[in-house]
């Protein structure tokens, strides 16, 4: 064994050693019951309430009947299809708080898991999976995209590859939580852009945390498009109720 690949060993196990002690210091507790063990512990998993139908062919919002709600019968949006695996609200609130803004990046898999478990329940057409990106700003502050997380758990389960150098967003953009429906769109409104044509002819998957009004994923689905992607459907984690 060389020197350097030696260190390199040594490197290794005083990282594993790092994060065992810091298990053993600060141990993962539920974000749901508190529990001691894991970050979301699988009886909350579990109680975190799936999205059933009927809801909206195209955008995914709840209805009363199968079909197209009343805003995708009079101005369908571009974007294919939305589709999300869980409703937001309690425990999943909880879990995605702590994954994108707490650090706690170990919720990717098992949160990750539940986007793969709808995907498998549920496949959609697609030949790669892109996370929404964030600014490159944000990026640098938060250390790590959450949706590209999400986006890498899912293409492990689901064995399809992720592109996230292509889609841009080129503009940072104003928290959407207290904006309204037509103010996120305007918020988001020729924010992306994608740099290369590496996803042309590509039938693409966006993947984001969460999905409130469509905007942000209708705004990456035009730049997609003008790009020449083939298609363009996205799947969210949460969708706000
Ligand atoms: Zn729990
Ligand atoms: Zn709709």
């Amino acid at each position: 064994m060389s020197v350097s690949a030696i260190i390199e060993t040594i490197g290794l196990q005083l990282r594993d050693l790092r994060g065992q002690l810091l298990d053993l210091l600060f141990p993962p507790r539920c974000v749901g019951c508190r529990q001691i063990g894991a970050w979301i512990c699988t009886e909350c998993l579990s109680q975190i309430p799936r999205v059933e139908p009927p809801f909206c062919a195209r955008c995914g919002d709840r209805v009363t009947t199968e079909g197209l709600c009343t805003r995708c019968r009079n101005a369908p949006l571009r974007i294919e299809r939305i589709r999300s695996a869980a409703y937001f609200g309690g425990i999943l609130q909880e879990a995605i708080h702590h994954l994108k803004y707490r650090g706690r990046t170990a919720l990717a898999k098992p949160l990750g898991g539940l986007m793969a478990t709808y995907w498998q329940q549920h496949p959609m057409a697609a030949d790669v999976i892109v996370p929404v990106p964030l600014h490159a700003d944000r990026l640098r502050e938060r250390g790590y995209n959450q949706a590209a997380l999400l986006a890498h758990e899912l293409a492990r389960q689901t064995r399809l590859a992720v592109d996230e150098q292509t889609l841009v967003r080129k503009r940072a953009t104003a928290s959407q939580i207290k904006l309204d429906a037509k103010q996120r769109k305007e918020n988001v409104h020729d924010a992306f852009c994608c740099s290369g044509g590496s996803l042309a002819g590509k039938r693409v998957l966006l993947v984001d945390d969460v999905c409130t009004t469509g905007a942000t994923l209708e705004a990456c689905a035009v730049a997609l498009e003008e790009s020449g992607a083939l298609s363009v459907q996205a799947l969210t984690l949460a969708r706000a109720q």
